[in-house]
């Protein structure tokens, strides 16, 4: 929920982003009887998810003295953007400052007849996976349903991608893919982002398709049947090694769920098939991950799981302990995959200009206290410094 804070002083509570339960609950507080609840309620979202509106007076066919009661006591605040940035490439990250301030990042990456909407699902994350930027972040809270959904109204605004502006054609649609790849590990926030992946992909609001929505997850082995049995969404699955000793190592959370258990989920996900496969992610690691031999042994574990294989040439952040693999080892490495039958295996790194690429986003709030602290430090040393 979008609430007050210092700097956005309404203290009503927000409804954008809300799931079904939590509109119901707000039309009953606005004194709307129950037998009218369900209508009542089809009709806000409609307006709330399929037009875009951020205004209780422009529900038309909402009776008036329902209108005023809801906006008594709620508002349609979106969140709020503390800074965008545009990269060389057409990727644009927007920083989206929460009421508590804490700051979350969420990237679009426009492509020929495509556009992808990466979203976060926590404040930081405290998988400490080696390689990710967002794992060196302390800083931790799940982010609330209606802060994940928030997250897609808010690109929708920003692009002007409503039915009613310029993407009044649904075949101009700036927004045609969400993947849950942003901040944090989704299945750490499994509630949240369940009830989040269900308002986007109701047909009668965001309307976004179950198979254009993709939840990228480290490997937390019991939630994964639930997710997939209860959204209906595709599954991504960091991988990143095919021995338990590396996994240990670059993803920790191996120790607790290892790659036999994990394949093994992955094997059960509810609805797999041929045109339903796991994307299995591998960031290319110099002289640590990316040898024939590493190649040959992922299409072998693989074999017998519909799946499909990308490559991700490891992205750089500040102090990052590892380097990407040279662009002759990637090629031998897909290769192997592509000899093996995965198709274009190697992804293109976006936005890596503006840090917006997969795993280089860490939020504003930290870097500022980073900042502020090396400042403090200065000060410190200049005050001790003794007088010429
Ligand atoms: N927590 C989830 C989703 C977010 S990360 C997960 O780990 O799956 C999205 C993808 O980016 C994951 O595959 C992650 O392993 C990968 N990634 C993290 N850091 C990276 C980096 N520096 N370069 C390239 N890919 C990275
Ligand atoms: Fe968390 Fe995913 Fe980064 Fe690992 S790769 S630290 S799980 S966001």
């Amino acid at each position: 929920m979008v609430e007050a804070s210092a700097d956005n002083p309404d203290t009503r509570q927000s409804l954008c982003g809300a799931d079904i339960a939590t509109l119901d609950d707000a039309l009953r507080q606005a004194g709307v009887p129950d037998k009218q609840v369900k209508m009542r309620r089809q009709q806000i979202w409609s307006w709330l998810y399929t037009h875009g509106v951020n205004d209780f007076d422009a529900m038309h066919n909402v009776a008036k003295a329902v209108r005023a009661g809801l906006a008594e006591k709620f508002s349609l605040a979106r969140l709020r953007v503390g800074d965008a940035q545009y990269s060389d490439d057409g990727t644009r990250k927007w920083l989206f400052r929460l009421h508590d301030g804490h700051e979350i990042e969420t990237v679009y990456i426009p492509e020929a007849g495509r556009g992808t909407l990466c979203i976060s699902s926590q404040v930081g994350c405290t998988l400490a996976c080696r390689f990710c930027h967002t794992g060196t972040q302390r800083l931790v809270r799940n982010l609330t349903a209606a802060e994940i959904t928030g997250q897609l109204v808010a690109a929708r605004d920003a692009l002007d991608d409503w039915p009613t502006g310029s993407a009044s054609n649904s075949d101009a649609r700036k927004i045609t893919n969400v993947v849950m790849m942003g901040m944090g590990e989704p299945l750490y926030n499994t509630d949240n982002v369940i009830a989040a992946l269900n308002v986007m992909s109701d047909g009668d609001g965001l309307a976004l398709s179950r198979r254009r929505i993709t939840l990228s997850t480290s490997g937390v082995v019991p939630d994964i049947a639930r997710v997939g049995g209860e959204t209906g969404v595709m599954l991504a699955i960091s991988l990143h090694a095919v021995r338990d000793d590396l996994r240990d190592e670059l993803v920790p959370l191996n120790k607790k769920y290892p790659i036999a258990d994990l394949l093994d989920a992955c094997r059960a996900y509810p609805g797999l098939s041929n045109a339903r496969r796991i994307t299995f992610e591998y960031v290319m690691l110099k002289d640590v991950n990316d040898t024939d031999a590493d190649a040959r042994e992922l299409v072998r574990l693989l074999a017998g799981i519909p799946a499909k294989i990308n490559l991700i040439p490891f992205n750089p952040w500040p102090g990052s302990p590892y380097v990407c693999a040279d662009w002759p080892r990637i090629e031998a490495f897909a290769d192997i995959v592509n000899r093996a039958g995965y198709a274009s295996p190697v992804r293109t790194p976006r936005g890596r200009d503006i840090m917006a690429a997969c795993g280089q986003l860490k939020s504003q709030s930290v870097k500022e206290t980073a900042a502020a602290k090396k400042m403090a430090e200065l000060a410190a040393r200049k005050l001790q410094r003794p007088v010429a």
